[in-house]
């Protein structure tokens, strides 16, 4: 290719990285400025441009342009200052780039399927440039973050989750496409805004939606193959579910609002028990929000339960209760309840508000999945914090076998328990509370983790950590298992595995500072660790193809990922 054109292109353009040699045998003499750059160099200086811009939407803005212009560089960027760039092309700023995705539009990234592609979705896949696909993530926009309906403009989400594929999973970019699904949207802000970039008119519904969804589901399944992922992303809960159900048996398919989520938030329990004590049987759990965040969750602690104690996974639901807008689920309402509520509605007098709930249920784990922000008042974390002193009362006997007539003591422990809050809705505007308001309301004994990400925080001399429980930690490693094992369907057991894999990535040294997941720092490392195990489930449950199996895993998931650094073009 001519120089021009190799400069032009964001798979192959290195900007001054050029070598003098590459200059001359590409005809780039003159195109570029006499000075050669390293990669390292051009990092610190794009790291400092971003530093320079103190309204994040501007951040996110640099980061999709170099995107756009050098992606080596951009994945660099990424993979280097993970915990520092996760939160511009990930949530809360993309929450804020989606809202203004037509204001900001510069270049088309991903692909977009309208109404207006109906009957010719299989050719409008043949559009994008790459014949070979590992990984798909989908939004028809309905549900982006806590953020609601944007429409067309959830594209933004896609785009941010697979450069996550690739710099955390480490998933070729090339492999990794991005799908926003127009229906319409019922966001009379977005209807009314003269920049919308999605079709002008009220989502379609019922058949007409889900005619679209099947032709859109084969075309894929007929352009890529049976073993492309579809990670479906912020459907709107009465979507999500049905579409779950009805794909999984015929598609690679993940939700990651309701299985990621439940992965991770998992991870994060397993984690806390080490802090909390006793095993997941033994707490108490109270969700504020019945969605699917909320019942994904839940099922997969019931799921992980019965896995540890071999009951039925009904009988494990009863120490698990949801809240939803009307309130406690509870069983007076079954008959009017969705589908994916029914088995949590446990017997109890009906009760409204969260504060009620709390205390007549007393949960040792209060989660936070509602998407409408502080939820978790004063009095709720006062509460939490009031009857999680005293968990367990010993009680020990002593029998002295010295006396001649048996004497008992009696002796009264009470354990100071601690309560884990975790304020999972997204962006930081919408969380349930905040991690100063968890520790300082809880004087300082509440476990706190959130979905989008708090500074460390300071309180009495101590210095808390709240854990992320971002998504982040499990989808970029799980997408990598599934396609490394090149498995056929996504199974539980390999939802189990990889949260079983996050939690134990934590260490001693993080516990002392309250934190239950490991830093994203070593993100690459957990992902290797977390794609070793899930592919590890589906070799073990059969659904795998690529065979024989590797022997070390973790050994063959670090070789396949995707390295940033330039390649020469010599
Ligand atoms: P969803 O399916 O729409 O569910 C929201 C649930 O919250 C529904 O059950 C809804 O009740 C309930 N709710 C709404 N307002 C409420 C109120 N005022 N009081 C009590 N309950 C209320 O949404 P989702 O997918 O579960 O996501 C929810 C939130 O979780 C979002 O903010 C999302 O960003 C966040 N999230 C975080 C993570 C993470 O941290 N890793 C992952 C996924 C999602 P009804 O059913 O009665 O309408
Ligand atoms: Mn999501």
């Amino acid at each position: 290719a001519s120089g021009y054109s190799l400069m032009r292109d964001p798979r192959y353009n290195k900007g001054l990285a050029f070598t003098e040699k590459e200059r001359d045998a590409h005809y780039l003499r003159g195109l570029l400025p006499p000075i050669v750059l390293s990669q390292e160099l051009q990092e610190k200086k794009m790291m400092n441009l971003i530093r320079q811009y103190e309204v994040p939407l501007h951040r996110y803005m640099a980061m999709i342009g170099l995107q756009e212009t050098n992606e080596r560089l951009f994945y660099k960027l990424l993979i280097d200052n993970v915990e520092e760039l996760l939160p511009v092309v990930y949530t809360p700023t993309v929450g804020e780039a989606c809202q203004k995705y037509g204001s900001i539009f510069r270049h088309s990234q991903g692909l977009y399927i309208s109404l207006k592609e109906k009957g010719k979705i299989l050719e409008t896949l043949k559009n994008w440039p790459e014949r070979t696909v590992q990984v798909i993530v989908v939004t028809d926009g309905e549900r982006i973050l806590g953020l609601g309906d944007l429409g067309c403009q959830g594209m933004g989400i896609p785009v941010g989750k697979l450069a996550l594929y690739t710099a955390l999973g480490g998933v070729r970019p090339s492999l990794c496409l991005p799908i926003t699904i127009d229906v319409g949207t019922n966001n009379e802000k977005l209807l009314n805004d003269e920049f919308y970039i999605g079709l002008r008119q009220k989502r379609a519904t019922g058949e007409e939606y889900n005619e679209l969804l099947q032709e859109f589901m084969y075309a894929v399944k007929q352009n890529y193959g049976e073993k492309v992922l579809i990670q479906f992303e912020d459907f709107a809960n009465h979507n999500a579910f049905e579409l779950l159900a009805r794909y999984s048996s015929s598609h690679l398919v993940f939700n990651d609002d309701i299985q990621g989520t439940a992965a991770v938030v998992l991870a994060g329990l397993l984690s806390a028990l080490r802090l909390l004590g006793g095993t997941l049987a033994d707490h108490k759990f109270l969700f504020l929000g019945a969605g699917e965040a909320g019942t994904g969750i839940a099922d997969l602690i019931a799921l992980e339960i019965s896995e540890q104690n071999g009951k039925p996974i009904e009988e494990n639901r009863k120490n698990i209760w949801l809240v939803d807008s009307k309130g406690l689920i509870v069983s007076s309402r079954k008959e009017s309840l969705q589908d994916f509520k029914k088995p949590w509605a446990h017997e109890h007098e009906p009760i409204t508000g969260l504060i009620n709930a709390v205390k007549a249920i007393k949960p040792t784990i209060l989660i936070g999945t509602s998407g409408v922000g502080k939820q978790f008042t004063k009095e709720v974390v006062e509460d939490m914090a009031s009857f999680n002193k005293v968990l367990y009362t010993h009680i020990y006997i002593y029998i002295s076998l010295r006396s001649s007539q048996l004497s008992f003591i009696v002796i009264l422990m009470a354990d100071l328990q601690t309560p884990l809050i975790m304020a999972l809705s997204n962006p930081t505007s919408q969380a349930e509370c905040t991690a100063e308001e968890a520790y300082t309301w809880s004087e300082g004994r509440a476990i706190f983790a959130s979905g989008s990400p708090f500074d460390p925080f300071e309180y009495e001399g101590k210095t808390f950590v709240p854990g992320q429980a971002n998504n982040a930690y499990i989808f970029p490693g799980f997408g990598l298992g599934v396609i490394m094992a090149g498995s056929i369907r996504v199974h539980n057991g390999m939802l189990l595995a990889a949260s079983k894999a996050l939690a134990s990535q934590v260490t001693e040294e993080h516990y002392e500072k309250g934190m239950i997941y490991p830093p994203l720092t070593n993100i690459r490392k957990i992902s290797a660790n977390i794609a070793a195990k899930v592919a590890a489930k589906a070799y073990e449950l059969g659904l795998a193809s690529h065979l024989p199996q590797p022997e070390d895993l973790v050994e063959s998931a670090e070789k396949c990922m995707y390295s940033p650094v330039y390649r020469s073009y010599l």
